[in-house]
C-alpha cells in the first residue's frame, strides 16, 4: 500500500471565505501515482472547515448568509467564549460545515458526483491556516 500526506496552507484575505481546492487535491493525487484508494482532506483548525459542494457563487453566498444567521459575528461579547477572543461564531460556523471529507480514488481520479467539488470554509482568517490531504491506496 502507497500513502502520501501533504499540507496546504491558505491565509484568506478577509475574516470567512470560501476556496475551492479541487484542483489543489487532483494535483497531489496525479503526483501520488495512487490508482484506487481513499483521499482524506482534513481541516486542521477549530475554526475553518473541509466541506463538498457545488461551485456556485450565489450558493456559497447563501452558505455565509445562512451560517451569519445561525451565529452572527457580533456582537462579539454575547458569546461567553469571548472572553478574550473573538472567534466564537467562527467555532460555530465550523462545526456545522464540518472538519473533513473523504474520497473515493477510482482510476487514478477522484470519485466526485458530477457537481462535486471540495471547498475549504475559512470564518476565522486572515492568519495562516493549513489543511492535510492524506491518500492510501495502491
Ligand atoms: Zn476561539
Amino acid at each position: 500500500m502507497k500513502s502520501v500526506t501533504e499540507y496546504l496552507w491558505f491565509c484568506t484575505p478577509s475574516r470567512r471565505g470560501y476556496v475551492n481546492i479541487t484542483t489543489q487535491v487532483e494535483e497531489i493525487l496525479r503526483r501520488s501515482g495512487i490508482r484506487e484508494g481513499l483521499c482524506l482532506v482534513n481541516a486542521m483548525h477549530i475554526t475553518s472547515s473541509v466541506f463538498i459542494n457545488d461551485d456556485e457563487s450565489g450558493l456559497l453566498a447563501d452558505f455565509d448568509d445562512w451560517l451569519e444567521g445561525l451565529a452572527p459575528h457580533d456582537p462579539v461579547d454575547s458569546y461567553r467564549h469571548n472572553r478574550g477572543e473573538d472567534n466564537a461564531d467562527a467555532h460555530m460556523k465550523r462545526q456545522i460545515m464540518g472538519r473533513e471529507v473523504v474520497v473515493a480514488v477510482t482510476e487514478g481520479r477522484l470519485d466526485l458526483g458530477t457537481w462535486e467539488r471540495i471547498f475549504y470554509g475559512e470564518f476565522d482568517g486572515r492568519r495562516r491556516k493549513r489543511i492535510l490531504v492524506k491518500i492510501i491506496g495502491e
